[in-house]
């Protein structure tokens, strides 16, 4: 096995070397939903979780455990565990410690799907979540209580592109025993939340991590770097005994394991009832593009900036969100936290308004018009009428969509037909 603290080196060898029957290098598609037990004690030790192995699927598979440790190592993490989708991983994340009657506190700057599952789901399950402005840091601290069970927040949320203060943040809820939990969505490999202080990250990996459009995945990663026994009033999950498992108390059962309470709680009780684990198939696939995921970063980036500075000087163009182009304390925010790159995302404005930005996607040849981020190919959508057209006007405004608003998520084609479909483009609406 290849021990490496390198982005690149990790991506290729985390969590596999080969196959120890046939030899294959490539990660075998275990495509099976059952393991045969050696005998009845070991099938007995698996459940009782003396030994860690295979039983079912649902649980635990090991093609899906080769990209589970693949993805723990690129955040510096201590162990993963990947979902059905991103979406999936978000609400396990959050349930995983939360009870009806608790509460979050979460930044305003979310993914649409987040925004729902937050402001309306969760809250039909009895959970709160309190939206707070990321501008000020101290908006956390405030909107905190004795229910407060994590605070939750995306690295680098669209549209408005404000770069999250993680160390700040985190930093605040260690004082006081709330751990963060951090979307690291749209920056793999630019950015740590993990060495930031975020105690836990997660991954929509449908997006740049798998990278070619293939496949819906998600991942959430343990930091292991959180005390969840020392406030254990705060975790009651963790720390009171679990009556589906023969009263387990989560932070003492898997101590020998290593710090894994939180994620191991994660697999054996929600996974098991809840269920949306990612298919053998799709961990597959998205091993596939987490291969060459730095090398793409790069070019992500490279791209993006170019990108940014030729929309920024464009005589159609009202305004451009990319945090290259921020000044004050967002560039200061995206610099702490972004290293090797500002991301792939942009958005802008045109000064002819939203007609113009339908007619503008309208015409772009070479981009594709979807709903998705970070695929290799570039790709264009108007949220407004689209990812955040769920939201009412109100709560449109708060998450940085205006009417004329297009969101571009820049590809790594060469940087020549890039532009060049976006001139045309841009002539074509004008
Ligand atoms: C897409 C996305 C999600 C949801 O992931 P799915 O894989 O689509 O369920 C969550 N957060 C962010 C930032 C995303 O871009």
């Amino acid at each position: 096995m290849v021990d490496s603290t390198n982005p690149e080196t990790i991506a290729l060898h985390a969590g596999w070397r080969a196959d120890p029957t046939t030899g294959s290098v490539a990660v075998p598609i275990h495509q099976t939903t059952s393991f045969q037990f050696q005998d009845t004690g070991h099938a007995a030790r698996l459940f009782g979780l003396a030994e860690m192995g295979n039983i079912y699927t649902r649980i635990m598979n090991p093609t899906v455990d080769v990209l589970e440790k693949r993805v723990a190592a690129l955040e510096g993490g201590v162990a993963g565990l990947a979902l059905g989708s991103g979406q999936a991983a978000t609400t396990f994340s959050v349930l995983n410690l939360c009870e009806a009657g608790d509460n979050i506190v979460s930044s305003t700057d979310l993914y649409g799907g987040t925004w729902n599952l937050f402001a309306n789901t969760l809250k039909s399950f009895g959970v709160e979540v309190r939206f707070v402005d990321p501008a000020d840091p101290q908006n956390f601290v405030n909107a905190t209580d004795d229910r407060t069970r994590c605070w939750y927040a995306e690295t680098l949320p669209n549209p408005k592109l404000r770069v999250f203060p993680i160390a700040e943040v985190a930093a605040l809820g260690r004082k006081i025993g709330v751990p963060l939990i951090m979307d690291n969505t749209a920056a793999p490999v630019l950015c740590k939340p993990l060495a930031l202080g975020a105690a836990v990250v997660m991954h929509s990996t449908t997006k740049w991590i798998g990278g070619h459009g293939t496949s819906i995945g998600g991942m959430v990663v343990d930091g292991g770097n959180f005390d969840w026994e020392a406030n254990a009033a705060r975790f009651p999950t963790l720390n009171k005994p679990d009556a589906s498992y023969h009263g387990a108390v989560w932070t003492q059962a898997v101590k020998p394991l290593g710090p894994i309470a939180y994620i191991i709680r994660m697999r054996v009780i929600l996974l098991r009832d809840l269920g949306a684990p990612m298919a053998p198939m799709n961990a597959f696939l998205t091993l596939q593009g987490l291969e060459t995921l730095p090398l793409r970063m790069e070019r992500h980036c490279a791209n993006a900036i170019k990108v940014a500075s030729f929309l920024a000087s464009h005589p159609a163009v009202a305004s451009v969100t990319h945090p290259s182009l921020m000044t004050g304390e967002n560039k200061r925010r995206a610099d702490a936290a972004l290293k090797g790159g500002y991301g792939s995302l942009l958005g802008f404005e045109l000064k002819a308004g939203a007609e113009a930005g339908k007619k503008f996607i309208e015409a772009l040849k070479m981009f594709y018009h979807v709903a998705n981020i970070g695929d290799a190919r570039s790709l264009a959508i108007h949220p407004a009428t689209t990812t955040h057209s769920q939201l009412n006007a109100e709560e449109q405004a708060a998450s940085g969509v205006s009417p004329g608003y297009v969101r571009l998520s820049i590809g790594i084609e060469h940087i020549d037909d890039i532009l060049a479909d976006l001139s045309q483009a841009l002539d074509a609406a004008a």
